[in-house]
């Protein structure tokens, strides 16, 4: 099926395959398939020599600039067998477009959109055994973009590597929707208004562990986020887009540059548009999300991504004082939306939104 594009094929023999990991223990991110995607970009050829190769290392001068000033962006998106082996990705070109509004920040190449959705689709068709077929277990697919001109000097690399990896994911749920616990963390903050929090970039990441190690340190398994300018509003929690049920209200905070435009997000708005649910996009202070649970108005609270969908809250930590959200429970609209968000998303059911690709 990649007869009409310009990418090399290389296979890995039969006998060098890798042995796949036991559904029991995938794990996230731990195991990658047996072949990756790989392209170059320089500026007097454009993006070239596209090759589906066996994963395998990289060999980069030491200089490389993302080494050292972090010209790096990245996508995560997932595939999907259904029921009758028919293979899926979720959205895939919303994750590639978006790729291009990072790289646009990063001062990065345009990739083009339609053979890389190409490249994608045979890359998955060629290591479909390695999706799992275990419930909600999936293959995880990572496109990175890096800048590989050996240079020291502080400007934007000419020379540019993409390329895709892949890795069988369990499901995030295995043992039952668990609620987390949420540390709002009123001293760290993750991005700002002119920066590049809405841009999927390494280093907005690694400037995010030390509160995130602070909050494991307390016990807490994610950061809920504040604006960086006065530590009042709402903005992200870990590596998710959050949302709260007010009353009849489904509220998540609007896209303003110091947040990333989740797909996760956006099929969340749309979903619960489609069933009558009142959504808003506006700001909202963590004063009032606190006295939103207080006065009891507060019903539900939730994070939204692609690694595990929908992430049900069920505590708030702020300022060494404890929220209970929810009753520590899942709500339902939070259990509704992460059942048919899946059921969408392996096939099982209908696909008014075109979200799904079939792959094969
Ligand atoms: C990737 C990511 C999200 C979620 O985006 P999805 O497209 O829904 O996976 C939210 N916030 C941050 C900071 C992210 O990196």
């Amino acid at each position: 099926m990649w007869k009409d594009l310009d990418i090399s094929v290389t296979r890995r023999e039969p006998d060098q395959q890798k042995s796949k990991p036991g559904l029991e223990n995938l794990g996230f991110g731990v195991h990658f398939t047996d072949h990756m995607f790989l392209m170059k970009w320089d500026r007097e050829n454009g993006w070239h020599d596209a090759e589906i190769c066996p994963y395998q290392n990289f060999s980069m001068d030491p200089a490389a600039m993302v080494y050292h000033y972090g010209q790096a962006i990245f996508e995560g998106l997932k595939a999907y067998k259904g029921d009758d082996g028919q293979i899926f990705m979720f959205r895939p070109e919303d994750n590639l477009e978006r790729m291009n509004s990072s790289a646009l920040r990063m001062c990065m190449p345009r990739l083009p959109v339609e053979k890389v959705l190409k490249a994608l689709k045979a890359l998955v068709y060629l290591d479909r055994d390695w999706i799992p077929t275990a419930d909600g277990a999936t293959l995880y697919i990572r496109p990175t973009m890096i800048g590989i001109e050996p240079v020291l000097g502080v400007r934007p690399s000419e020379q540019y590597c993409f390329y895709v990896i892949m890795s069988p994911v369990g499901a995030y749920y295995a043992e039952g929707f668990n609620p987390t616990k949420i540390w709002v963390t009123d001293k760290y903050v993750r991005s700002v208004k002119g920066g590049v929090g809405h841009a999927k970039t390494a280093g907005n990441y690694a400037a995010s562990l030390m509160a995130a190690q602070e909050a494991d340190k307390a016990g807490y398994t994610q950061v809920l986020w504040l604006d960086a300018h006065e530590h009042k509003y709402i903005e992200e929690v870990g590596t998710s887009n959050i949302f709260f049920k007010i009353d009849d209200d489904l509220i998540t905070p609007p896209l303003g540059g110091s947040i990333l435009g989740g797909i996760t997000r956006d099929s969340v708005i749309q979903l619960a548009k489609s069933w009558g649910v009142n959504v808003k996009e506006q700001q909202l202070s963590i004063t009032e999300v606190i006295a939103a649970i207080e006065d009891g108005s507060l019903k539900e609270a939730f994070g939204s991504g692609t690694a595990a969908v929908i992430s049900p809250i069920g505590e708030l930590c702020y300022k060494n004082k404890q929220y209970v959200v929810a009753d520590g429970k899942t709500g339902e609209l939070s259990q509704r939306l992460f059942e048919e968000l899946q059921a969408i998303q392996n096939g099982s059911q209908d696909d008014p939104f075109n979200w799904i690709v079939r792959v094969g």
